[in-house]
């Protein structure tokens, strides 16, 4: 196959960043668009947590997420960790009886398959771990040690920053809002917002949580999954927690040396009742008071809820789209955890046309075409 000229990857959150570097440092021709500017999408409002601890309902997608964590650790060697890689480990525990009997089933199934972790318990991972848990001394806690969270912001300002230096144009402040195709219905350009059309032989569909937006711009319907999420960062002297966690009923994790971030499922069911993301704040806030007492002097900063890119049966979609020649997709949830890894595999795919193995069961092609007759 012969290799693409220039290549327009639309959006740079982790996703397009990620392709965009990977793409732009084996010698391709490469210019990111950005509505905004780049990282201040969803990967700006995100848990952030790498793992694949949580990623168990496939086996193929668990190994996906195995080899983002990996992916990690070689882009932390690439690029220098400073402010975007935070290993330490995450820890899980729960209280109820259900929910601790799930927590250690999930753990015994995760050992069989071997992945890290200890069970340790709650007096233990105050003396060792994390001293400002209000953790009951018995409790079951989950340590696995080789999870992590990311800076998404400042990751992608970094990948981006080495995407230019070897050569990549980058569009911020503009959107595409059309892709022109060739009378074989392959790519052959980008309309620009700022009114500038490129020519290109290619299009990376990295637009998070618009990507269905995007795909329609070639006649292609990309399922998505609606599941907005809350996320509140709050502003504090000291941070009292050294890496993430979920605790019962919240998420919790530094963000800096003065910031922490909150996110949980129960308070995300309430934003389609219709409150206002300072209620969210402010729950989030108390019920991570329970748990860190030391976050009661904290102040929420700001609750933002954002959009999960959720392709319809809840798996990524990524790599080419055989009906329309030169369009890709890199769309997935948990993309903090898999953005450098897709970016690497999806980069690779597109320079040298052949497909990656890790990527067959999440490619784009398994959701059908568009009806005839509908836009
Ligand atoms: C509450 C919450 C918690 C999460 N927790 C985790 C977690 O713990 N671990 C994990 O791995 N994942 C987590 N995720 C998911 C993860 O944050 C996302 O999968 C990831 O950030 C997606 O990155 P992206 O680059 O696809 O999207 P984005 O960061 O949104 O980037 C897409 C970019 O495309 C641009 N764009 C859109 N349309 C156009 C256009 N037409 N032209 C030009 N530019 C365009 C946008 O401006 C944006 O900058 C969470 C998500 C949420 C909402």
């Amino acid at each position: 196959m012969k290799r693409p000229g220039r290549v327009a990857v639309i959006g740079a959150g982790i996703l397009g960043a990620s392709v965009g570097w990977n793409l732009s440092r084996q010698g391709a021709e490469v210019v990111l668009v950005d509505t905004g500017r780049p990282g201040e999408g969803v990967t700006n409002w995100s848990f952030s947590w790498v793992n694949a601890s949580n990623k168990t309902a496939r086996r193929s997608y668990f190994a996906l997420n195995v080899a983002g964590m990996a992916a990690y650790r070689e882009l932390a060697t690439a690029l220098g960790p400073d402010s975007w890689w935070f290993p330490g480990g995450h820890l899980r525990w729960a209280d109820d009886p259900a929910a601790e009997a799930k927590l250690l089933e999930a753990a015994r199934l995760l050992a069989g398959w071997d992945y890290r972790l200890e069970v340790c318990t709650g007096a233990e991972v105050r003396r060792r771990l994390e001293p400002a848990l209000t953790v009951p001394d018995e409790a079951p806690v989950v340590f696995y040690p080789d999870e992590a969270w990311v800076h998404g912001r400042h990751l992608v300002g970094r990948l981006v920053g080495r995407a230019v230096a070897s050569g990549a144009e980058l569009r911020s402040g503009t959107s595409v809002h059309d892709i022109g195709t060739g009378a074989d219905g392959s790519v052959r350009s980008v309309a620009l917002s700022d009114g500038s059309r490129l020519d290109v032989d290619a299009v990376v569909n990295a637009a998070g949580p618009d990507a269905a937006h995007v795909a329609g711009l070639v006649a292609r319907h990309l399922p998505m999954r609606r599941e907005p999420g809350a996320v509140t960062r709050l502003a504090c002297t000291e941070v009292p927690v050294r890496r993430a966690m979920h605790a019962p009923h919240i998420e919790i994790r530094p963000d800096g040396d003065a910031s922490v971030v909150l996110h949980s499922r129960e308070i995300d069911a309430l934003i389609d009742t219709g409150e206002e993301p300072a209620e969210l704040g402010a729950r989030l806030h108390a019920s991570a008071r329970q748990v860190v007492p030391g976050l009661g002097t904290a102040r929420v900063a700001r609750t933002r809820v954002a959009h999960r890119p959720i392709p319809g049966d809840g798996f990524p979609s990524v790599g080419a789209v055989p009906s329309v020649p030169g369009y890709y997709e890199a769309v997935t949830h948990s993309g903090i955890t898999l953005g450098p890894v897709i970016g690497r595999l999806l980069a690779a795919e597109i320079l040298t046309g052949t497909p990656d193995a890790m990527l067959a069961d999440f490619r784009p092609d398994r959701f059908p075409a568009m009806a005839s007759g509908e836009v």
